[in-house]
């Protein structure tokens, strides 16, 4: 393999003008690209005129309104922000043998320090705050974001991109979809369940779009993956980087004895962590083991791991009223993640789920229901799929909105049992986000128990 491209005297097209748009757009400027056009769908006034105009006094031009073939024109590299739909211009253009790549690859060709790329079906948000937040208390200049918060190109020419610094990066499939030069020095995949089969052509096909996570990496570089996972551990030993394992007998960072031990004999007790679950202490042995490689000492793991919370909208305890807790894991959109947040709860569950279905079986989590569930509360489009599924296995209740499901689950749950939104579907039909769901939902539980009980 070539060394990777650059921008340099380049006549660039950058699709999407969203945060990761606009970061590409300067980023290629300031790198000596020819010209940049900018291009998107939407036109100025709906982009905001303001937005428009400074990137023009900057030096972009504009190619707003539409993706005909004539916004890309004279292109020699096109940069797509991520979640751009297929444009048959820029597959045409792609197909004569013009570079298409992502906004994340375009920023890794600018990047010194190591990148540590953390992808997998579930927990990659967490991971990547988590283990950010080690580097950061270990003294290293350290960027967060990629598909979580900040586009990469915004790390460019700051410490953390240059020598001593470090970045933490997270990876959706769509992103590492459009890499070909990036090259992680640690590459971490937390698992695999499906996901998104409503947008990839088989379960086989998202696997091997992350397994690019893997494709630049050297004998020099580190992968970390879950030594209990065959498929993820098999996608990893095809890559070229030592394969370093959590979680199951005889990998370096392990469960014993009630605490995670790790290389170097130190110990990190279970009862330190503040997150919940057990998927959550998966998360924490995949963070002790990246930070470990990626050169922290354990002092600011430790201390890391005692303060970390963990983000809104992933098992956050919302209130107790009555002896009933109730759990915000609005952030679990697939069966794979709802089937962990039930996992971790230990009392009887009222669960709510329900939304917008990605075209998965329902079968693992119903199989867990029979045996953990008090009732279900069905809610959206999913509703007759989930009904279906559960059958007469697990009693279920249909709900008009949050506000119902609410009032449902309360008068289902007694004492000692949590009820707890794990949707397994995107919330798409109903609310904006995963976080307005989750918003909403707490909202609804304070309303009905009249804030009763403390958080
Ligand atoms: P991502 O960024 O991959 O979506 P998050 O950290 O935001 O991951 O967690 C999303 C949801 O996935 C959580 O709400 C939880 O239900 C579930 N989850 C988190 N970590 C794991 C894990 N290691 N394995 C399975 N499910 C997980």
């Amino acid at each position: 393999m070539g060394a990777a491209p650059t921008c340099e005297g380049r006549k660039v097209v950058v699709v999407g003008f969203g945060a990761s748009g606009l970061a590409a757009a300067r980023l290629c400027l300031a790198k000596g690209a020819r010209s940049v056009v900018m291009n998107d769908r939407r036109e100025a006034a709906d982009l905001g005129e303001d937005r428009v105009l400074q990137l023009v006094r900057e030096g972009a031009r504009m190619e707003l309104g539409h993706h005909e073939p004539s916004a890309f024109e004279r292109a020699d590299l096109v940069v797509l922000s991520p979640g751009v739909p297929r444009i048959p211009a820029v597959e045409a253009l792609e197909a004569t043998g013009v570079p298409v790549v992502g906004e994340l690859e375009m920023a890794s060709w600018y990047v010194r320090a190591p990148i540590v790329g953390i992808t997998g079906t579930n927990g990659k948000s967490t991971v990547t705050t988590l283990l950010g937040n080690i580097l950061r208390r270990a003294g290293f200049p350290t960027f967060v974001g990629g598909n979580l918060g900040e586009p990469l190109s915004l790390a460019v020419d700051t410490p953390a991109a240059e020598e001593g610094g470090r970045l933490v990066v997270e990876l959706s499939s769509y992103q590492l979809e459009k890499t070909d030069y990036f090259h992680p020095h640690g590459a971490v995949w937390l698992n695999l369940t499906p996901d998104h089969l409503d947008r990839y052509p088989s379960f086989a096909a998202y696997g091997a779009a992350k397994a690019r996570i893997f494709l630049r990496q050297t004998r020099e570089d580190f992968a970390v993956v879950p030594g209990d996972d065959p498929v993820v551990l098999a996608f990893a030993r095809a890559g070229a980087a030592p394969v370093s394992t959590y979680g199951a007998e005889g990998s370096p960072v392990r469960i014993h004895g009630e605490a995670i031990v790790a290389p170097g004999g130190a110990r990190y007790p279970l009862d330190l962590l503040k997150i919940r679950g057990t998927h959550n202490v998966d998360n924490a042995m995949a963070a002790v083991l990246a930070a470990h490689l990626a050169g922290a000492r354990p002092e600011p793991t430790y201390a890391e791991l005692a303060a970390f919370e963990g983000l809104p909208h992933r098992m956050q305890l919302v209130l107790e009223d009555r002896g009933v807790v109730y759990y915000d894991d609005s952030k679990a959109t697939n069966v794979g993640a709802a089937v962990r947040a039930l996992e971790g709860v230990d009392r009887p569950v009222v669960l709510i789920a329900g939304g917008r279905d990605k075209g998965g079986s329902y079968e693992p989590l119903v199989r867990l229901l029979r045996v953990k569930a008090r009732a279900v509360v069905l809610l959206g489009e999913a509703a007759p799929l989930l009904r279906a599924a559960l059958g007469g296995q697990c009693p279920h209740h249909d709900a008009e909105d949050m506000f119902d499901a609410v009032r449902l689950a309360r008068a289902l749950a007694r004492p000692g049992d949590a009820v707890l939104l794990a949707p397994a579907c995107s919330s798409l039909d109903m609310f904006d986000d995963y976080r307005e769901r989750g918003r909403v939902f707490a909202a609804a539980v304070r309303n009905l128990t009249g804030e009763g009980g403390a958080p």
